[in-house]
């Protein structure tokens, strides 16, 4: 049975925004249960607030002119007035106080069902697994539907009801008295924690919450690319929400365990060879066991000087969702050998002999060696 909404409030069916907005401030003058404590009033104000908040919403006031119900046919809770109580009080602030709180302050009970919590588990992966995507196996602990109430959190399909304390509004409102008068102060009401309802007799597996914890496998794809911190998302994975409100979502976020030869920069890998002197001076080869293309042999040239780095385009870390990879960066590391038995002493005083012109000096700063040093010193302060 459809309300006469604009009658309550005194209202022809065309009247204006404004015409709806005086009416009502009139209205709650009289009404408003800090000012009038007859409870007959009380229900009244309530009659009266959930008209104007149905005639000032376009959708429900177009619902009205059809010749249904806005308030009826949402909650199918018994009819009452579930999910109006004390809307309009914003408005009513403003006929108290001269307009101080502006329009936006509407309030409605924020209802027992709500969604659900977004929920965060780490997971700890190899570089491998990082350069190739793996599918991990998670158990996550969290909350899940009650499968004996299906969520409703009541018990034998019992229903909730309009809470005593607040009469459906989910909020109290205390008037107080300061310097500037009157003050009105509302906060969650403390019977139904702002639901606005309450469950008389709730659900035995959940207490009326609608959800229990609950430990659960998830397979959670990994793309080839991730690096630590990245977080892939599983729509719909994380907590119900209370009274089985709609899952948030889970969030699985990396984290890169140290690999035993490579350090990754963004998309590159960087590693150290060890290159002993003799090696540098003559050249070498050396196979580094890649991420992905398994092993692949490095040359050192012939006349290596320390700190020099080799690089192996291509053959760093896949790019995240790109058909392209970072780079391998071989950093060459030239070893002195500390100690020469007799024989090696004499064959490095030999080579000495031959190479007369070499001896240790002072150098010019402008000199092609220094300049190359400082070069590489700058390299090794802001590369590395
Ligand atoms: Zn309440
Ligand atoms: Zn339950």
């Amino acid at each position: 049975m459809a309300r006469d909404y604009y009658a309550l409030l005194g209202v022809a069916q065309n009247a204006t925004d404004q015409e709806i907005k005086r009416a009502y401030r009139k209205l709650a003058r009289e009404l408003h249960p800090d000012i009038n404590p007859d409870p007959a009033a009380q229900e009244k104000f309530r009659e009266v607030s959930s008209a104007y908040e149905v005639l000032t919403d376009p959708e429900k006031r177009r619902i009205v002119d059809l010749g249904g119900d806005p308030l009826e046919s949402g909650g199918g809770m018994g009819g009452g007035f579930n999910g109006a109580g004390f809307g309009g009080l914003g408005d009513v602030f403003e006929a108290f106080f001269g307009g101080m709180s502006g329009s936006g302050g509407q309030r409605k009970p924020r209802g027992r069902v709500q969604p659900g919590a977004d929920s965060l588990l780490r997971t700890r992966l190899s570089l491998q697994e990082c350069a190739v995507g793996v599918t991990k196996h998670l158990t996550v602990d969290t909350a899940v539907l009650c499968d004996l109430c299906q969520g409703a959190g009541t018990n034998n399909n019992s229903q909730p009801v309009r809470c005593e304390t607040c009469g459906g509004a989910g909020e109290v409102q205390t008037v107080q008295r300061s310097f500037l008068g009157q003050v009105m102060t509302s906060r969650p009401c403390p019977t139904c924690r702002g639901a606005g309802e309450t469950i008389p007799d709730p659900c035995r597996k959940c207490g009326g919450d609608g959800r229990v914890r609950s430990r659960r496998e998830v397979a959670a794809p990994i793309p080839a690319g991730v690096a630590s911190g990245m977080r892939v998302r599983l729509a719909a994975q994380g907590e119900v929400g209370p009274g089985g409100g709609p899952a948030g979502d889970l969030y699985i976020e990396i984290v890169e365990q140290p690999h035993d030869t490579f350090v990754r920069d963004s998309d590159d890998l960087h590693c150290t060879i060890r290159v002993p002197m003799v090696d540098a001076a003559l050249g070498s080869t050396v196979v580094i066991d890649t991420i992905l293309d398994g092993p692949v042999e490095l040359t050192i040239p012939a006349g290596t000087q320390p700190g020099e780095v080799s690089v192996l385009r291509g053959h760093g870390m896949p790019k995240l969702r790109a058909n392209s990879r970072g780079d391998l960066i071989a950093h060459l590391d030239i070893v002195i050998p500390t100690k020469l038995d007799g024989k090696q002493t004499e064959l490095m005083r030999k080579y000495k002999g031959l190479r007369p012109n070499e001896r240790t000096e002072v150098l010019s700063t402008q000199s092609e060696h220094n300049s190359g040093l400082f070069a590489r010193l700058r390299a090794s302060f802001s590369g590395r």
